[in-house]
């Protein structure tokens, strides 16, 4: 079932305490579509500058990504995001944000894409999501990603937008600064209050608490001793779930438990290689052998 996602494309810089990677493809839109498209084709709304090679482009295409709502403007740059990791590969420090055409992207959603069922709104400023929320027909199901920065400089927006949609995929320390909360459960649950039917909250290489109508649990992380670049591990994970969800055209809660898991394993693909290129290793049949591994470490005889 049609699945839309719309967010940064980008060109990203890390470094990590061991190595270093100049302007590789990424951008929270890419990341979700690519983890996305082992269950699903995905239409991608996004926008980069003239500086995109059509290679990128042609690449995602090849994954079932219909990249008709990928606007390049003439004259513009492309946004690029640097990172710097930490030892502990969880924390991390922004160095450099230059959002050019990002900066001021107006998300038009074409024609043909507005009927879908599925709409991801990664991370983005509430204003943009609320608009793209404008242009849908009617959805299934409505999931978002948000920021400290939106939490902080657009909180009025932010939380009209909770009212609209139906699940919120937030980080643990940002689920915090928004409700004032300390504690993750009790930050779960004021999320609730806020709109969204369900609230996933995400703790890196502690895994993810889900918050719903009738269930509230911890999935853990797919134990991974080897953490080469966490980034896109939000984004990988987002496009895992909705993309599962969006090939079931279910969204009980047991699907939800599910999607949660392949989540949780496409991410854990995600870190063991910069950009997307541990992704573009894999196939659905890797995910399915670690789904079996994960449901044995989870199963207590
Ligand atoms: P994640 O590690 O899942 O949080 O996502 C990292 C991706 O988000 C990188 O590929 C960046 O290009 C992108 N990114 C970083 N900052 C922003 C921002 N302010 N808005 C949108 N995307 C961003």
């Amino acid at each position: 079932m049609s699945l839309l996602v719309v967010g940064s494309v980008a060109f990203d810089s890390i470094h990590t305490p061991t190595a270093e990677r100049d302007r590789v493809l990424g951008g929270s839109a890419v990341y979700f579509s690519y983890a996305a498209s082992y269950f699903t084709p995905v239409r991608l709304v996004g926008v980069v500058g003239e500086d995109w090679p059509q290679e990128h482009t042609e690449m995602l295409q090849a994954r079932r990504v219909d990249t008709a709502g990928l606007q390049v403007k003439e004259g513009g740059k492309t946004f690029f995001w640097k990172g710097k990791y930490m030892p502990n590969m969880n924390d991390r420090e922004t160095l450099e944000v230059e959002l050019n055409v990002f900066g001021d992207f107006d998300p038009h959603v074409p024609e043909a894409f507005r009927d879908s069922r599925y709409v991801f709104l990664a991370n983005g400023s509430p204003v943009v999501q609320a608009k793209v929320l404008d242009q849908m027909a009617q959805p299934a199901l409505v999931v978002a990603d948000t920021m400290d920065l939106w939490i902080q400089t657009q909180h009025e927006d932010l939380l009209k937008l909770l009212r609209r949609i139906d699940g919120l995929v937030i980080n643990d320390s940002e689920a915090r600064l928004l409700t004032e909360e300390e504690n993750l459960v009790a930050a779960g649950m004021k999320i609730r209050q806020m709109g969204p039917r369900f609230v996933i909250v995400k703790k890196g290489e502690h895994g993810a608490m889900f918050f719903g109508e009738e269930a509230v649990y911890t999935l853990p992380a797919y134990p991974t001793a080897k953490v080469v670049d966490p980034t896109g591990a939000g984004d990988s994970f987002a496009g895992g779930m909705m993309g599962y969800i969006a090939a079931q055209d279910k969204h009980d809660e047991a699907t939800l438990k599910r999607s949660l898991a392949y989540g949780t394993l496409v991410a854990s693909f995600n870190v063991e290689d910069f950009s997307l290129e541990r992704m573009q290793r894999i196939e659905l049949d890797d995910l399915d052998q670690r789904l079996g591994w994960y449901r044995e470490m989870l199963t207590i005889g």
